[in-house]
């Protein structure tokens, strides 16, 4: 029955050697090393499947049940599962799963509620906050006036609601925006609640890192605090395609499905929608709460190893699946420089800002660090303290080249026992 796919495979093999070999060459390096980086993750087989299947050939505009073109029979059945798993997962009442990718997510939102110059209160960048919550060289930071709030890295990253309440009332926000890319903490959302009403503005939760900590059940979700909004990408510790969804109650369903099509998208990519459902259906199983935990756990080990090890970590541990590293305060290096040397013993970070950093983003004080990816590989703790210890190996004796060649091989060999999941 499934001949189609491997002869598929054959066909761009031999006519398009070079775009074949591309790939394949990308599948050997996500197998070889250990991938740290917070945003990334190993998806499904079943997803490779949805992903690459015929359901990208077929224009659906429109929702189901309501499309502007013919032959829907199927994409509606599609849709129509990944909404009402969505629903389920993150108790909402309304799901919209045509969104492209994380940033138009957010965008869609923003344009539903908002007019030109309209404020938004967001966390600032180097807090963690997201270049989609109004970052100077993003669109939207030109369109709409965002106001930063930050966090006190001093007290464990702790957000000052007070100082928060008393900027909401001076400068009066349509939406208050929680959410994060490099913040380990997590949230009081009823306190964000508790400001957003006292004010008037609707209060939205971009949880796209942690959608998939928070469906495991391992983190808060926004919606038991009374949140209207909930954004979230589907790649990331969701282990799903790369796509982004918008929850919301159903008073703002009508806005937030008219903002998203036809207001921002066209067709939405059904091959896509399918992944997202098979993607939420893994996820409902009693097996992702396990992985969600497991995440938190590898987490939280590996934290301990590098901070026992001299590390200073922003906020000084992790609630959730990510580190940020001080790596000029830890081992006088930079967060490229730190990077790089990780790269050569195959273990894959990213440089990163930290709070109020004083050195510029291609250049920042630290690295972020994450384990959805590693955990989805099985590793558990006790490989959490061997990757501790190799990075700090690493990062202290980065000019001694025949230690770093050793560690090469030491974490390659780890890599080894670990099948990359559909690979
Ligand atoms: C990753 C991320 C996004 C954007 O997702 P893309 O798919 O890269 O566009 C938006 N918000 C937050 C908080 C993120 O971490």
């Amino acid at each position: 029955m499934l001949d189609h796919v491997l002869k598929n495979w054959e066909a761009l093999e031999k006519n398009d050697p070079d775009v074949f070999q591309a790939i394949i060459g990308e599948e050997n390096r996500e197998k070889k090393g250990i991938e740290l980086i917070p945003s990334e993750n190993y998806t499904y087989p079943e997803v490779f499947a949805a992903n690459g299947s015929v359901l990208t050939n077929k224009y659906a505009e429109g929702y189901p049940g309501k499309r502007y073109y013919g032959g829907q029979e199927f994409t509606d059945k599609v849709e129509s599962i990944a909404i009402s798993r969505a629903k389920e997962l993150f108790r909402c009442e309304h799901a919209n799963v045509q969104p492209l990718s994380g940033s138009p997510m957010n965008q869609a939102v923003y344009l539903a509620f908002l007019n030109p110059g309209d404020t938004v209160l967001g966390m600032d960048l180097s807090h963690g906050g997201h270049l989609t919550h109004g970052a100077p060289v993003s669109h939207m930071g030109r369109i709409f006036n965002f106001v930063r709030y930050k966090t006190r890295p001093e007290e464990n990253g702790r957000i000052d609601f007070d100082e928060l309440m008393r900027i909401a009332k001076e400068t009066k926000p349509k939406i208050v925006l929680c959410g994060y890319t490099s913040y380990p903490r997590d949230y009081d959302y009823a306190d964000f609640k508790k400001i957003a009403d006292e004010v008037g503005a609707i209060t939205m939760a971009d949880v796209a890192h942690i959608g998939g900590l928070i469906a495991g059940g391992v983190m808060r979700n926004p919606f038991d605090y009374g949140f209207d909004i909930v954004t979230a990408t589907t790649h990331k510790s969701l282990r799903g395609p790369r796509a982004g969804m918008i929850l919301c109650k159903e008073k703002y369903a009508q806005a937030i499905d008219k903002s998203v099509f036809p207001g921002l998208q066209g067709g939405p990519h059904m091959h896509t929608i399918a992944a997202i459902a098979v993607t939420l259906g893994k996820a409902l199983q009693p097996e992702f709460k396990q992985y969600a935990k497991q995440i938190l756990a590898n987490a939280k080990t590996l934290a301990q190893i590098l901070m026992d090890n001299g590390a200073k970590l922003i906020t000084n541990g992790t609630d959730n699946h990510m580190m940020v590293m001080n790596t000029v305060e830890s081992f006088g290096l930079g967060g490229k420089e730190a990077e790089q040397i990780l790269d050569k013993i195959s273990i894959t970070t990213n440089k990163q800002v930290i709070p109020d950093d004083p050195n510029p983003p291609l250049r920042p004080s630290g690295i972020r660090l994450g384990t959805p990816a590693a955990t989805t590989r099985g590793m558990k703790e006790a490989e959490m303290k061997m990757i501790g210890n190799w990075m700090v190996k690493a990062l202290k004796n980065h000019q001694d080249e025949n230690l770093l060649a050793q560690l090469k091989v030491e974490v390659e060999e780890m890599c080894n026992k670990f099948a990359v999941p559909g690979l």
